[in-house]
């Protein structure tokens, strides 16, 4: 047997002001055929696990490019055809081949492209032809077109958010395949539009249940190979955006066909239940005022660079100012040219300094300081579980009581190190704000006496009744209280 496998994925959030070329994969994740490393990232590991799969198979397989670029805005036109292009003249140089199986996201947009991972799949069933076994692992923050599963013969996403299972999902996806190409099970895909768009962690209740049930019915239910929630991503403002529901049968598209609608039907009767509890910037101070000891974590979580914004919104710091609130600190606000100014003015020099709020509108205004510049790093790092994760040249700037990070490249607060890597003992401080929507949880939660999640501002389209769509779809929940009806 002979395997085709690559990756190309991002997530796009459409209303980014952070427009992205090639130096934006570049700088994340790429890696031509051969070089991706021996560790998997989040949409590449179809690749490291189809390694060890064709070993012990004895097939060959052959490696196409991946590249993954951090969630921003738009991929610029030429960028995005360079990097299929790429893939499809491998594919084309590998022919014949027996299955092709791909790491995407599955909500990338490029301009001029709505659904490019629909035009890659067409392009690669157009090359391979009807017979050749065409499969992917998706992030459920993706959009299900038509296009896509009309290409490809099954899809697997991840099921946990956090997204602590690629790896996991990538064996579920090379199992099918391999049983397929044996001969043993025709894998068939049903998909159930659930007419909705949501946020669903699966750190707490409903979802926590509703995925283990999933997990369960893969393993009690004859013939359900995979089973999987396309949550959508509303932040992508693409005709098809919304909530899926995938199953994965051997060969029972009709019994597939009940049980997602099933699925999909209990999931839209828990719509709006899933997301945790936000207050405004005002209850959100007046919060954390009230905590006998800190440090009290407000967490911005719709300036969470992680979901492609820039990750430079003020509101929270100005709520904090206009009250005259001291012992914080603030990590970070992403603004490299504050960064350059005070690298140029070095450790220890007091500066008039404009920072923030540049980027977007809705995210509050810039900030005007006399600031002390306390300490310059170059190419700083924060933990993120195992590994670490660059936040670039970095600035601790000080005024009025209030400590904060200035950042040059843009990453949500995985981790408290963000600050230790600075200078600034976290523990110390009454209050710490910081960018992130949930991948802070764990760590933060070990260091504070309080986490209060902070709606603030509009940096995210995170209320899609209002958003303003001008191609997402309009007969879906919350845009309509009953889409069943229309
Ligand atoms: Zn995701």
């Amino acid at each position: 047997m002979r395997v085709f496998t690559a990756a190309l994925a991002t997530e796009t959030n459409t209303f980014s002001p952070i427009a992205i070329d090639r130096r934006a994969f570049e700088a994340s994740l790429y890696a031509r055929p051969g070089e991706h490393p021996a560790t998997p990232t989040l949409c590449t590991a179809p690749i490291t696990v189809g390694r060890e799969v064709c070993a012990q198979q004895g097939w060959t397989l052959i490696e196409g490019s991946a590249s993954w670029a951090d969630p921003a805005g738009l991929i610029a036109r030429t960028t995005y055809e360079e990097l299929r292009d790429e893939i499809l003249g491998q594919l084309q140089a590998a022919m014949p081949v027996d299955a092709v199986v791909l790491g995407l996201h599955g909500a990338m947009v490029a301009q001029g492209y709505d659904d490019p991972e629909g035009d890659l799949l067409a392009r690669v069933r157009a090359i391979v032809g009807p017979d050749v076994l065409v499969c992917a692992e998706l992030d459920p923050h993706s959009h299900l077109t038509a296009k896509r599963a009309a290409a490809a013969n099954f899809f697997v996403a991840f099921k946990e958010f956090p997204h602590t299972d690629f790896v996991d999902r990538a064996r579920d996806l090379w199992s099918i395949a391999v049983r397929a190409l044996k001969g043993e099970i025709t894998p068939l895909m049903s998909v159930f539009d659930c007419r909705m768009i949501d946020v669903f962690p699966t750190s707490k209740q409903p979802m926590r249940g509703f995925v283990d049930r999933l997990y369960g019915l893969e393993q009690s239910e004859p013939g359900v190979l995979s089973l999987s929630v396309i949550h959508g991503f509303m932040a992508g403002d693409v005709p098809e955006m919304g909530t899926k529901i995938i199953a994965v049968t051997d060969g029972k598209a009709e019994a597939g066909a009940a049980l997602a609608e099933k699925l999909g039907r209990e999931l839209f009767a828990l719509r709006g239940t899933f997301m945790v509890a936000q207050v405004d910037e005002k209850a959100a101070v007046d919060a954390a005022l009230a905590a006998p000891t800190g440090p009290v974590v407000i967490a911005d979580v719709w300036d969470n660079p992680g979901g492609g914004t820039a990750g430079d919104a003020t509101v929270i710091l100005a709520e904090l100012i206009g009250r005259g609130i001291s012992d914080v600190a603030v990590g970070t606000i992403w603004d490299p040219i504050a960064v350059q100014i005070c690298m140029a003015a070095g450790e220890g020099a007091q500066i008039p300094l404009r920072f923030g709020a540049k980027s977007a509108p809705h995210t509050g205004s810039p900030i005007d300081k006399l600031v002390m510049v306390k300490r310059l790093v170059h190419n700083a790092e924060m933990r993120f579980g195992e590994s670490f994760a660059p936040f670039g040249d970095a600035a601790w700037i000080s005024f009025d009581g209030i400590d904060v990070i200035l950042n040059s490249t843009r990453a949500q607060s995985f981790d408290p190190s963000l600050f230790s890597a600075m200078g600034i003992d976290p523990e110390s401080r009454k209050i710490l704000l910081i960018k992130s929507t949930n991948h802070f949880y764990d760590s933060f939660s070990k260091i504070a006496s309080q986490i209060i999640y902070c709606a603030a501002g509009k940096p995210y389209p995170n209320t899609p009744a209002t958003t303003p769509y001008r191609k997402a779809r309009r007969d879906i929940w919350p845009m309509v209280e009953n889409p069943w009806a229309l």
